[in-house]
């Protein structure tokens, strides 16, 4: 008779832990963090500043900010290595209800250019990429360089999620890029990010963003990576 009772009092237990773990797993969309580059692809390197570095450190740090609130996160890389984009876009293509969001930074030969930019190709992409952008200026304090239809990135084109791609800073400009590598910058642009997907995955939000869609500045552009 006890050990019966010991028993059903055990299944209640279980069954009272298992409904706190389910309330507590937050919204069921998976984030595909893409640290762009990596291994033998450096990206862009400014005077011992590699983009692929950079953008691994901001990988970290969102993939950390996403987890802290019980966000489900899968990294396409983790360490200094070679994934081909075909493969990144492959791993985003294996979840149901993932978003893809690539992190870069970039750089341009006339050194004067600064600012954040956020890319996206699809239409499920554009008030993703409108969030994270609004988010990312924010915070940063640069040049606000607007969405921008990227046609031409294989990681936006291959992915059947909605997908955007960040370019949180340009190294080639000597002041930003004393900001990209310091970890306050990076930290700074990874909260930016992830607000933005926090804002994506709210219905609460959802209706107020589509209201300010004409609001933020675009012009498409073909860009190779
Ligand atoms: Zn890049």
């Amino acid at each position: 008779m006890l050990s019966r009772l010991s028993l059903q009092l055990s299944l209640i237990l279980l069954s009272f832990s298992l409904s706190v773990i389910t309330s507590m797993a937050g919204p069921e969309t998976r984030i595909i963090i893409d640290a762009g580059h990596g291994g033998k692809d450096e990206g862009a390197h400014w005077y011992g500043v590699r983009e692929s570095d950079l953008n691994l450190q901001v990988a970290k740090k969102l993939e950390a900010l996403l987890l802290a609130r019980n966000i489900p996160v899968t990294m396409t890389r983790r360490s200094d290595v070679f994934v081909p984009l075909a493969k990144r876009a492959e791993i985003a293509n294996s979840y149901q209800n993932a978003i893809f969001v690539s992190i870069h930074f970039n750089a341009h030969r006339m050194t004067s250019i600064h600012g954040v930019e956020t890319f996206y190709a699809s239409p499920a992409g554009k008030p993703i990429a409108m969030k994270i952008q609004k988010e990312l200026v924010k915070l940063v304090e640069t040049r606000n360089r607007f969405i921008k239809r990227g046609l031409g990135y294989a990681v936006l084109n291959k992915t059947k999620c909605p997908a955007v791609l960040v370019e949180c800073g340009f190294i080639s400009n000597p002041l930003e890029r004393n900001r990209c590598k310091t970890g306050w910058y990076q930290m700074l642009a990874a909260r930016g990010i992830a607000q933005g997907l926090i804002n994506s995955m709210s219905p609460l939000n959802q209706k107020k963003v589509s209201d300010e869609a004409g609001a933020a500045g675009e012009k498409a552009v073909v860009k190779s990576e």
